[in-house]
């Protein structure tokens, strides 16, 4: 039995049922083969015993009364996983689907992608199996208060610094700080997501899906192409479809696609920016409204979803862009997408793609960028942000983006050359994880046995 399904089985023995954290791990130790093989070093510190155990797991109560005056009680969590580069950094996730599994494997996962960033900070995830969706504001306040009732403990700007995810955004992060200086009484970079009025930083917002546009205009670059005039299927219209359809605009491409839980809209085109914006960030309207404005768009409802995929994925497209949640894309989507002549993917969401898809991609040798590096602009420009409130500055929108953009070039640069260290030019998930493992691996030795 080898030294990688050894590790799994002792998980799902130690850790029962978390099916997605045991993908994410196999996934990773997968891909570390190379060098766990050939490096003694790491199993001698038990480097991976010691990576796949979180240093602290903590899973609270959050009750809370909704306004008919009944009292809800929701699971909260945050697992600090790793922090041998910095402070636990690492976003909070409020969504009924939110579980220990799938907490887990979102912070496993963040460390990697934190190392490879290249910047100081350690990999943590949270969140809470709480909907916000319908929920009066006063109702995700008290949600909110009552869930920093607990977490004002755990974290600080050197020890914990959580940001919004799927759920928790600028208001949520609000609500989360305004408790936090209540019970704490102080006034620090606790949190990152933060409004423009009180601390945050120009373009975080837009961070994640613009480093994903930039990510796969490095791919294409290597290979002698470039964005202008693609086609680009994006699924999700969230913060990262958004941002990644606004900043391919900027580059030339053209985005056709982008889906909701309700749907997948087609606009060959192109979608129309401010429409989306304004159904998504200002209504909070179903994308199907967007037929209204622009007749010439199709709306494709999930009843009438291929039974083995996502309808984003059947639409012919040059680029593909995973941008909302995790298994979102699999085997026979990618069957389609390949068929269809398309040659890159780039990972927007977290972990979108099944692990047989990402075969199907890496045989076809098209370019895969794996969530872990292209959308880590959202993390760096999160630790910017971090930066900027340690040294009391604010930087302008365009100095954020072209650190980003420097930021997503290293990051691309670290695991393709690493990829090709290791005789896989094409493999940037092995390039990726590589890179970042040895980071952290590196420091954990250093460290000694804590
Ligand atoms: P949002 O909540 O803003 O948007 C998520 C989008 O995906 C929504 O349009 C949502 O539709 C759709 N969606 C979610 N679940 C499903 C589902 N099961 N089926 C179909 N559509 C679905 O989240 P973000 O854009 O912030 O995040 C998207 C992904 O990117 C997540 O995997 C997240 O972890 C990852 N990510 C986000 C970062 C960030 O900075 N925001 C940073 C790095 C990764 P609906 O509204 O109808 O539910």
């Amino acid at each position: 039995m080898t030294y990688i399904h050894q590790t799994i089985l002792k998980l799902q023995h130690t850790s029962p049922a978390q099916t997605e954290f045991y993908q994410a791990v196999e996934e990773v130790l997968n891909s570390l083969r190379p060098i766990l093989e050939n490096d003694e070093n790491y199993r001698h510190h038990a480097i991976i015993e010691r990576l796949v155990e979180p240093e602290r797991q903590i899973m609270f109560r959050v009750p809370w009364v909704n306004d008919l005056g009944e009292i809800q009680v929701n699971k909260g969590y945050r697992i600090e996983f790793n922090s041998a580069l910095g402070p636990y950094k690492g976003w909070l996730r409020f969504h009924p689907s939110v579980n220990a599994s799938i907490i887990k494997f979102l912070g496993f996962e963040q460390v990697f992608k934190n190392a490879l960033t290249g910047l100081p900070i350690g990999g943590g995830k949270g969140g809470a199996n709480f909907d916000p969706k319908g929920k009066s504001d006063g109702e995700i306040m008290r949600f909110c208060q009552s869930f920093m009732n607990e977490m004002y403990r755990h974290i600080g700007p050197t020890t914990d610094v959580p940001a919004g995810d799927i759920g928790v955004g600028a208001r949520e992060i609000g609500y989360m700080f305004g408790q936090y200086k209540r019970l704490t009484g102080r006034y620090e970079g606790v949190l990152t997501g933060k409004s423009l009025l009180w601390g945050g930083s120009l373009a975080r917002k837009e961070a994640t899906g613009y480093g994903c546009a930039y990510f796969a205009q490095y791919m294409l670059e290597a290979k002698g192409d470039s964005l202008a005039g693609k086609r680009c299927l994006v699924s999700g219209a969230g913060n990262v479809a958004i941002y990644t359809i606004e900043k391919l605009y900027q580059l030339g491409a053209r985005p056709i696609t982008c889906s909701d839980s309700s749907g997948t809209l087609y606009h060959a085109e192109g979608i129309n920016l401010d429409t989306l914006k304004d159904l998504k960030e200002v209504r909070k309207a179903r994308l199907d409204n967007y037929l209204a404005p622009h007749p010439g768009a199709k709306f494709i409802p999930v009843s009438e979803y291929p039974d083995d995929g996502h309808a984003v994925w059947r639409i012919p497209g040059d680029l593909a862009f995973p941008c909302a949640t995790q298994n979102e894309l699999g085997a026979a989507d990618a069957v389609e997408l390949l068929s269809n002549g398309c040659i890159a993917v780039t990972e927007g969401a977290n972990m979108p793609t099944s692990q047989d898809a990402v075969d199907l991609f890496r045989d076809a040798r098209i370019c895969f960028g794996p969530g872990k590096a292209a959308n880590a602009g959202g993390v760096s420009v999160s630790q910017l942000e971090m930066a900027q409130n340690a040294s009391m500055q604010t930087w302008s929108f365009d100095e954020v983006d072209r650190k980003l953009k420097a930021i997503m070039s290293r990051i691309y640069q670290n695991a393709s050359e690493t990829a090709r260290e290791f005789g896989k030019p094409h493999d940037l998930v092995l390039g990726a994880n590589i890179a970042g493992f040895r980071r952290v691996a590196d420091a954990m030795i250093e460290q000694g046995v804590v």
